[in-house]
């Protein structure tokens, strides 16, 4: 069941608009993307995490087309991807290696989820894209894997690439009980140079002031209070913003949605080598699943090569 305080993404300004964010809480979407796969929970819970942060990134884009979020590592998990599209859609996959994803584990002392997403990834980078169609610019952001926790790596991401203050702090949990649900949630906040076309002195004491001060809330939010679907994401910004002048501006809904089809996997396969389609044959068959929702197409060898 679907709960109208989840998989929405609400955006708001504090300050009279010099600083933007979003808080985004996400439920039914991920039990729509974990049900298409047999993931351990580790693995589901950190691409749940991935999930909540693409839809806080890409929600404060204006772009027409895809967005993607991909962590890429030689840890045991190899690749958490998950893609937004401007339609509000989002899918998400993992890549891991079983064997390896158990030795990490006996290793590990301690259970401290937060900090599994760059513990499982191991080295390497996260990099975001957005992709707007031919004949424009693919626009590309890149960090390495450093830091404890995904949000330190995509506040490092901000310090060094974009030089824009952010404070960030993201969520998750795992079932637990009876339940079967991995939640994950997240909230962004960033000091904006512009406003309504004049530049702001964001450097102004009052204006660093209050920005540690919405930080502060921020990092006191805690995840009974994220995860408690009794509570709306405009109520939670107010307990958390009420003294700096704050502006709800947006709310969207996001739901699951694979834009895999037949047609554009036998475009795929087309580009293929003759010689690479034939290894793929099994009795007379070309058997291919789409990583994000494992929907399976069954191809004839003959609708590719040519004898
Ligand atoms: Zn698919």
């Amino acid at each position: 069941m679907s709960n109208k305080n989840f998989d929405t993404c609400v955006s708001f300004s504090l300050a009279k608009g010099a600083f933007v964010g979003r808080i985004v809480r996400l439920d039914k979407v991920l039990q729509d993307i974990l049900q298409k796969h047999q993931y351990p929970v580790n693995v589901s819970t950190a691409l749940s995490e991935t999930s909540a942060l693409a839809v806080l990134l890409s929600d404060a884009l204006k772009y027409k087309g895809l967005f993607t979020l991909q962590l890429q590592g030689n840890g045991p998990v190899s690749v958490l991807v998950a893609d937004v599209t401007s339609e509000h859609k989002i899918r998400a996959c993992a890549k891991f290696d079983e064997e390896q994803l158990c030795k990490a584990k006996a290793l590990r002392k301690t259970e401290d989820i937060i900090e599994q997403v760059p513990h499982l990834v191991g080295g390497g980078h996260m990099a975001f894209t957005v992709d707007q169609g031919p004949n424009t610019d693919l626009y590309q952001g890149l960090v390495d894997l450093q830091g404890k926790t995904l949000s330190e790596i995509a506040l490092r991401y901000f310090k060094l690439s974009e030089q824009i203050d952010t404070a960030l702090k993201l969520f998750v949990k795992a079932p637990q009980g009876d339940s079967k649900s991995f939640f994950a949630a997240g909230i962004m906040l960033q000091k904006v140079p512009l406003k309504g076309g004049v530049e702001i002195d964001t450097d102004d004491s009052a204006y660093n002031q209050m920005f540690d001060d919405a930080k502060a809330f921020i990092l006191s939010l805690s995840e009974n209070e994220m995860f408690n679907s009794e509570l709306s994401s405009e109520e939670i910004l107010y307990r958390l913003f009420h003294s700096l002048d704050l502006e709800i501006t947006k709310e969207t809904s996001y739901q699951f949605a694979c834009r895999c089809s037949r047609e554009k996997l036998f475009s795929t396969l087309s580009s293929f080598k003759d010689e690479d389609i034939r290894d793929m044959v099994e009795d007379g068959k070309i058997c291919a699943t789409c990583h994000f929702c494992s929907e399976e197409y069954i191809f004839n060898e003959d609708e590719f090569v040519k004898h």
